[in-house]
């Protein structure tokens, strides 16, 4: 088994937004990150970045409320993988800079998402709330696996998706091999799962809190947790299974 970090866009904007407790006047820019893994019979993308149209104008694509943010790409996910090999797409969760791309990539590819996560992302409080864009995850016909809780991908223990809401409704991160965890948006920062000092925004602090503790005791046992978006942590390449 495989794991390669992609970057699939950047945002830049007020840092209070992402962390709670800084300062008004102070920026930050962070990466998005892909990941591609790879087994004998699968190629498996886990999420999916920007839309390039959102990134060529944010307030068109989004609406003028997202134009708080800067977003810049390189180049987006269906130009660093041969997007007709692909087996499956998981979503970690709804948000644009996750499912975004996802219209990039050919319908015959099945995308995995929480049920909870897909039930929120239709119903219109929980839209609000999450600032999620429905239009990130029209299916035209793409199949969908709903799955309930800690799933088991491939039948054979080797990719563990795990539930871990707070962030979004159903959010969920993924376990690759024994020794490495995509934490995802659980914490944006390497340093969040000690001091949980979240986004500004969440579906539900207090879920969020216990996913992060969920994560750091795993990191206590030596799992290597990877953040969602730490500019000093996620480096495109190949990642170890630990
Ligand atoms: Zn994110």
């Amino acid at each position: 088994m495989r794991v390669q970090m992609l970057n699939a866009g950047w945002i830049s904007s007020p840092a209070m937004v992402w962390r709670q407790g800084e300062e008004p006047e102070r920026r930050l820019r962070f990466p998005i990150p892909s990941y591609l893994i790879e087994t004998d019979t699968e190629r498996i993308l886990i999420d999916t970045g920007l839309n390039p149209d959102a990134v060529r104008d944010v307030a068109a694509h989004y609406g003028p409320q997202a134009s708080f943010m800067e977003l810049e790409q390189e180049q987006s996910v269906a130009e660093q993988v041969d997007p007709s090999t692909l087996t499956r797409i998981v979503l970690t969760h709804l948000h644009f800079d996750h499912a975004g791309g996802l219209a990039l990539l050919p319908p015959e590819v099945p995308i995995v998402v929480q049920r909870r996560e897909w039930e929120g992302g239709h119903d219109g409080e929980t839209i609000r709330r999450n600032f999620f864009y429905p239009r990130d995850y029209e299916l035209d016909g793409r199949r969908l696996d709903l799955i309930d809780g800690d799933h088991d991908l491939l039948g054979d223990g080797s990719i563990m998706l795990l539930l871990t809401p707070g962030h979004t409704p159903g959010h969920q991160s993924v376990r690759v091999g024994e020794r490495l965890v995509l934490g995802a948006d659980v914490a944006h920062f390497a340093a969040t799962l000690d001091d949980l000092r979240f986004p500004a925004f969440a579906d539900d602090f207090d879920a969020q809190a216990r996913s992060a503790k969920q994560l750091r005791g795993m990191r206590d046992e030596g799992i290597v947790v990877l953040p969602g978006h730490d500019p000093d942590v996620l480096e495109p390449g190949p990642v170890e299974l630990g």
